[in-house]
């Protein structure tokens, strides 16, 4: 396993958002995290990828222990994410949001950025060059000169992959990548995280569309009041009693 969760909870004073949760992410595949809403996904997500620190329990990576680590050290070691709410800045460009991006994960001293040093000229330099190439990647090339708030959400979802994959990460934590899109333009999204994946990268994502889920996931994961309540196959899921119980009952 790529990621491996063991007993993984956390606590926000009385509220158990994600309890005692076993998970296993297989490298090269795409792992989809399921489950009604308040079910504790994005939660998961947050203490995987360090925004949030967990209240007990054990994350590996690579049979590496990050469990304490901050999120800037998990980014460095290519574990990235997208966010449920894309965090875009709405009114610079898209090539721009990448770059920010970027810098933001891998910047220089205070000194370097003062000073305007050679080190700083040649990151710049490296940041619009992998920018370019990541926003070819997504097929936004033509829209990376475009303001994030002059294109459609379709478009938005794509730059904040390229935001997530400039760090060159080997996981992709994405939080609801399709949410917003209209259904005619999902299949683009779903074809892009096949590419991802195609290109080996390992992709997680959380999503409340099921007939994509079903298309796309290799591996779903079952989440209902913080508990991991089943896993599987998409077929598995798609015939499992307490996973129907759980949506049907709310
Ligand atoms: P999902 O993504 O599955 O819809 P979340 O992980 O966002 O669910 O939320 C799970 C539960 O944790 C919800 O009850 C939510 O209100 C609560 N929660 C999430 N984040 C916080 C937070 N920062 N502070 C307090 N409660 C939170
Ligand atoms: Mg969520």
């Amino acid at each position: 396993m790529l990621i491996e969760t063991t007993g993984l909870t956390k606590a926000f004073g009385g509220l158990t958002a994600v309890d005692d949760v076993d998970v296993g992410i297989e490298e090269g595949k795409i792992t989809a995290i399921i489950g009604p809403n308040g079910a504790g996904k994005s939660t998961l997500f947050n203490v995987i990828s360090g925004f949030h620190s967990s209240t007990n329990g054990k994350i590996t990576f690579n049979g590496e222990d990050i469990t304490k680590k901050k999120a800037f050290n998990i980014a460095k070691l290519g574990i990235a994410r997208t966010f449920q709410t894309t965090n875009l800045f709405e009114q610079a460009t898209v090539m721009d949001n990448v770059v920010i991006g970027h810098r933001l994960r891998t910047k220089s001293g205070v000194f370097d950025a003062l000073l305007q040093t050679p080190r700083l000229k040649r990151e710049e330099r490296a940041c619009r060059e992998k920018a370019e190439e990541v926003l070819t990647f997504v097929g936004l090339q033509k829209e990376s000169d475009r303001l994030v708030s002059d294109i459609s959400q379709e478009a938005k979802k794509r730059a904040a992959f390229a935001v997530a994959l400039a760090t060159d990460p080997k996981i992709v934590f994405l939080d609801e990548p399709a949410a917003g899109v209209n259904p005619e333009e999902t299949g683009g999204l779903v074809a892009l995280m096949r590419k991802m994946v195609n290109n080996g990268l390992t992709v997680c994502l959380i999503e409340h569309k099921m007939q994509m889920i079903m298309e796309l996931a290799d591996h779903i994961v079952v989440l209902n009041q913080g508990k991991k309540i089943a896993e599987g196959t998409p077929e598995e899921i798609q015939n499992n009693d307490t996973v129907i119980q759980a949506y049907l009952g709310g």
